[in-house]
């Protein structure tokens, strides 16, 4: 690993000062999960990396008098999975925050971090193979083995967005606040995301200098608005594990009938994947067995497979229709779907 120097800014006006001053030659690290592996693989070598656990007040979890949740961009994601009144009214985010990993990454990771964690593809994180991502001019993937790639949105470069924290939190229609030298703005989190024919060099719209300092999850979301949500994931190995698919849905239930639906794909493409096509196939209906699996074919019905992963087709459509139909019977049915 190179030589950096390590600084422990004291506000969160310093810390965004500095990154935007040093530019590329400096990088914020939060719990250092995901970065301390760059750093070790050389893929990222940066002279400083600036500390955001040093700025107090970002490891904030409460809800607030109107029920809305502010989760601040330090909290762990283990204090997001263990919070008593997050499993009840936002089961997604807790469901999926405890998925991430082990115990030890969920102590020492952060929300912010998971966030903005970057793309797991072992070509880009080889440091023998110098990808699209990283200034090169060719996707491996293109000829490679494209077994844990993108088969939505893909192009030019093929990675699928890690965090299993990103699809449940838009499930429940989070919204980011960024704070940079310009000040703080604040949208939705599936507008943090952009893909790759967007922007190659990174999966966020965030410039040097730019930090997400709090991510609020309505009153609205939550299941004492009466909304339904779930995070179900399918890990190739039992143990910690990526996504190969998952699934994070909000329902909100009439009856039989979803009055309103959202539903976001996770380790399918290169951002989460939110799939509007889908929510409209089950809105409206009563979820059974036939609007479930309408939802899940318009939801998938844009995938184009690479060679090796044909396969997440299937397992996509097959995770949705479970998540619809669980919902619906209100967490009493987790059967074959
Ligand atoms: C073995 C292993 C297994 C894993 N399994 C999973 C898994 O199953 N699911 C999953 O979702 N993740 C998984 N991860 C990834 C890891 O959980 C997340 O990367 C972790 O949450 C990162 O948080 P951190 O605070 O350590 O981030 P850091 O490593 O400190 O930062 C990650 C990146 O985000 C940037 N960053 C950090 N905080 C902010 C902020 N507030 N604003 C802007 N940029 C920021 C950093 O500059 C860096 O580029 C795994 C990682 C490892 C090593």
């Amino acid at each position: 690993m190179k030589a950096f120097a390590y600084v422990d800014p004291r506000s969160l006006q310093d810390a965004s000062t500095i990154l935007a001053r040093e530019g590329a030659r400096a990088r914020l690290i939060a719990g250092g999960v995901d970065l301390l592996g760059e750093l070790k693989e050389r893929l990222v070598e940066p002279e400083m990396l600036v500390n955001l656990k040093s700025v107090p007040g970002l490891d904030d979890l409460r809800f607030e008098a109107d029920g809305s949740l502010r989760i601040g961009a330090l909290a762990a994601l283990s204090a997001v999975a263990a919070h008593e009144r997050v499993r009840r009214e936002f089961p997604a985010v807790a469901e999926a925050a405890e998925s991430v990993g082990s115990p030890e990454i969920r102590n020492v990771g952060t929300v912010g971090g998971n966030l903005c964690q970057r793309p797991r593809c072992w070509y880009y994180r080889s440091a023998l193979h110098n990808c699209l991502k990283k200034g090169g001019d060719v996707c491996f993937t293109t000829t490679g083995d494209s077994r844990y790639h993108a088969i939505l949105g893909g192009g030019p470069s093929f990675i699928v967005h890690p965090s299993d924290m990103a699809p449940a939190l838009v499930a429940c229609d989070a919204r980011v606040t960024v704070a940079g030298p310009a000040g703080k703005k604040e949208m939705p989190l599936e507008a943090l995301y952009v893909l790759p024919s967007v922007r190659i060099d990174h999966e966020t719209i965030l410039q040097p200098g730019e930090i997400l300092t709090e991510v609020r999850l309505p009153a609205s979301a939550s299941t004492a608005a009466g909304v339904r949500s779930r995070y179900l994931k399918f890990k190739e190995r039992d143990s910690m594990d990526f996504a190969l698919a998952a699934v994070a849905a909000s329902l909100s239930m009439q009856g039989a009938t979803c009055a309103a639906a959202r539903l976001v794909l996770g380790g399918v493409a290169p951002v989460p994947w939110r799939s509007k096509a889908g929510e409209t196939a089950v809105t409206g209906k009563s979820v059974d067995l036939a609007s479930a699996g309408a939802a899940a074919d318009a939801a998938l019905a844009d995938a184009m497979p690479l060679p090796h992963n044909g396969y997440k087709v299937p397992l996509t459509k097959a995770l949705i229709r479970r998540v619809l139909l669980d919902l619906a019977s209100n967490g009493t049915d987790l059967g074959p779907a």
